[in-house]
């Protein structure tokens, strides 16, 4: 079947993702709806030590759930640490203790990779920066000895959100494409919420809650993130790790 694209508008929650190379421009994010400057805006420039987080048992037989963070040169990110602090680690735990125990996972930040690093993500269509990225960030991590397979997922943080995207739009993620771009102008859990679509979680399981809004929910000025998918996300999440381990 001919790849299909599916440009999105908002609103409109379609989840192709059996469809080769459909990406969703996320209806996840509502016009004008963030918080601006929750994380403190740094100087471009440093570059990010690189850094491994690790879940799960080590030395498991099984699959490991690697996910590659590449920071954009321009995202203005210069404290590895702090950026895991704030994106990754809160993350990291609750897939370990409760969406995905047992699951061997990594996290592995880079900054500064010619060619993957330096995309003009503006440029164009946003799917073809996407599999641009995707493509890019694959070469490098099998050039550095690591494997690249189903269980490998990308995600590029930038800084400003895309050209091409909607007004109040900070992430897209395509789960055919194993890839997502994500803007550090949005939502502390804005991480969670595109790597969940990467591992097959929905905005139709998300709940709007009393006072914070689930990882895959629509992301809302008045409401905190409650940090945590759904009961449904989650065995939406272990459904899909469970088919390619
Ligand atoms: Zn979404």
């Amino acid at each position: 079947m001919k790849a299909k694209q599916r440009l999105l508008t908002l609103g409109v929650a379609v989840c192709a993702t059996s469809l080769p190379a459909v990406a969703m421009q996320d209806p996840g994010w509502p016009e004008g709806g963030f918080f601006p400057g929750l994380y403190p805006s740094l100087p471009t420039g440093d570059v990010l030590e690189p850094l491994d987080r690790h879940a799960g048992p080590r030395d498991s037989a099984t699959r490991r759930l690697h996910l590659w963070i590449f920071v954009h040169d321009q995202a203005g990110e210069t404290d590895a640490a702090k950026f895991m602090d704030w994106y990754v680690d809160w993350w990291l735990k609750d897939m370990e203790t409760t969406v995905a125990p047992g699951v061997p996972i990594t996290v592995s930040l880079r900054s500064r990779v010619p060619g993957v690093t330096d995309i003009d993500y503006h440029r164009g269509d946003g799917v073809d920066r996407l599999r641009e990225f995707r493509r890019a960030g694959a070469a490098h991590v099998k050039a550095t000895g690591g494997q690249v397979d189903a269980l490998t997922k990308f995600v590029l943080f930038v800084g400003e959100p895309m050209a091409s995207w909607p007004s109040g739009q900070r992430g897209v993620a395509a789960e055919s494409l194993s890839a997502a771009i994500a803007s550090n102008q949005g939502h502390r859990f804005v991480f969670a919420h595109e790597v969940g679509h990467l591992l097959g979680a929905t905005h139709e399981a998300s709940e709007q809650r009393a006072f914070c809004t689930t990882n895959m929910g629509q992301m809302m000025l008045a409401k905190l993130g409650c940090y945590v998918y759904t009961r449904a996300n989650d065995h939406k999440i272990r459904d899909y790790l469970r088919m390619y381990r």
